[in-house]
């Protein structure tokens, strides 16, 4: 079935009261039958609710629709982005070992990666995502991750996947992908090589900045790939945690059930069953949305490419970008998603520009159905001298959108008059 069929139908048989919403299951525990059930249910020989820790059954709708959309086996529902791309990371690696990532991240992802991996032991090492070939010199027998988001926030680069699969799979490594940005409407990962998609929920799949959550999701038949890898014992090798369980030998999709028995089971970061709700509302409207994003984006990408005012404008459904050819071979359908930057002269042009708009809220979030619009060198990269803010590709008069809802016209008429402000 195609994608928006999935987003209203997947993941769930409707339950006892037959309603045709899916309900919220606001609980914290399930009560058992009797002894023997909850034997099995903990031993695993028999599937079912134990505690919302580890399993609720609005977040199993969430999870198994949000896994249907990325074509994967499974998902595993988080707390936030953030901790989706933790525990994905800390499922593959651990003390001693390192993890490859682009250089073009998320913001909370750099740091996550470079400072508190670090305290955790998990070195990370940086490549340019335009030039995957960068790669191979980094890798050595203690590296379990190739980290890249397919549409990068907030450089707005869009990854060769397959490229950059071809030399995880040549090496035996993981590679995990944030499809945040681009969303399953747009790009599909795991088709193109990739083994565990994650994402940021509180973006384009709440759609309406309702919610903080996260999800990861991982491929159909994971398990051939990691049986004998000699780089994961953790999934060959008994667990000791979970009375002698050996991942690659249980019939479910395993990265995803490691990463709820332990790291979910251990370390909390669940997410409410009311936020799933939220997020399944927001994914039955996904892929209008995103049509809709894309189109708005485009057609305000193409305006301020042409505006005398404007110097450079990434987007990458603009033929002029350098990122147009993977953009047209990874998503589909012609869109782009709704982050998109320009360049004016200088930083003061830039705050100018910024304050003079009134359509656009100034906000560090992306993907709400409102437009945001966000001046990196004044806030999040507050930090950085201006020879800094160029070499990481965010020079002073950078202006970043994240194109919202509202009509076209009324969007371009405010750019029109805050930039003649
Ligand atoms: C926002 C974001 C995150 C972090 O997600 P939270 O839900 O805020 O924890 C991770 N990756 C990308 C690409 C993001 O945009």
């Amino acid at each position: 079935m195609q994608l928006q069929t999935e987003a209203l139908h997947a993941g769930y048989d409707k339950d006892s009261q037959s309603t045709m919403a899916v309900p919220i299951y606001q609980t914290t525990a399930y009560e058992f039958r009797d002894v023997e059930h909850a034997a099995n249910l903990f031993a695993l020989k028999e599937l079912g609710n134990i505690y919302t820790r580890l399993n609720n059954p609005t977040t199993d709708v969430f999870e198994k629709r949000f896994a249907t959309l990325e074509g994967g086996a499974a998902g595993l529902a988080t707390a936030s982005g953030m901790a989706a791309i933790f525990y994905a990371i800390a499922n593959a690696a651990e003390a001693g070992d390192n993890i490859l990532c682009a250089r073009q991240l998320y913001g909370g992802t750099v740091t996550q990666a470079s400072y508190t991996l670090k305290r955790f032991g998990i070195e990370a090492r940086y490549f340019d995502v335009q030039n995957p070939s960068e790669i191979e010199a980094l890798v050595d027998d203690k590296t379990k991750v190739i980290f890249f988001e397919s549409l990068t926030n907030p450089s707005i680069d869009v990854a060769d996947i397959a490229a950059i699969t071809a030399i995880a799979k040549k090496h035996g490594i993981l590679s995990i992908v944030d499809n945040t940005v681009a969303t399953p409407v747009l790009c599909r990962p795991l088709e193109h090589g990739v083994d565990v998609v994650v994402h940021s929920a509180s973006k384009y799949t709440t759609g309406q900045g309702l919610a903080i959550g996260g999800i990861l999701v991982e491929r159909h038949d994971l398990v051939d790939f990691i049986r004998s890898n000699p780089r994961y014992p953790q999934f060959n090798e008994a667990d000791e945690s979970y009375h002698g369980l050996v991942y690659v030998d249980v019939p479910l999709p395993l990265f995803c059930l490691r990463a709820r028995l332990s790291l979910l089971r251990d370390l909390g970061a669940v997410v409410s069953p009311f936020n799933s709700w939220l997020f399944i509302q927001g994914i039955e409207t996904l892929s209008l949305r995103m049509r809709e994003h894309s189109r708005n984006a485009q057609a305000v990408a193409e305006f301020l490419e042409s505006h005398p005012k404007v110097i450079k404008v990434n987007y990458p459904g603009l033929k002029s970008n350098s990122n147009y050819a993977n953009a047209q071979r990874y998503f589909n359908g012609g869109m782009s998603s709704g982050l998109l930057s320009f360049e004016v002269d200088d930083f003061e042009l830039a705050k100018k520009i910024v304050d003079a708009t009134n359509l656009f809220s100034l906000v560090v979030n992306i993907g709400d159905s409102k437009s945001i619009i966000t001046h990196p060198a004044s806030t999040t990269h507050q930090q950085l001298s201006a020879e800094e803010l160029v070499a990481c590709g965010v020079p002073s008069g950078l202006i970043r959108l994240s194109i919202g809802l509202e009509a076209t016209d009324d969007l371009i008429a405010d750019l029109v008059q805050a930039l003649n402000a």
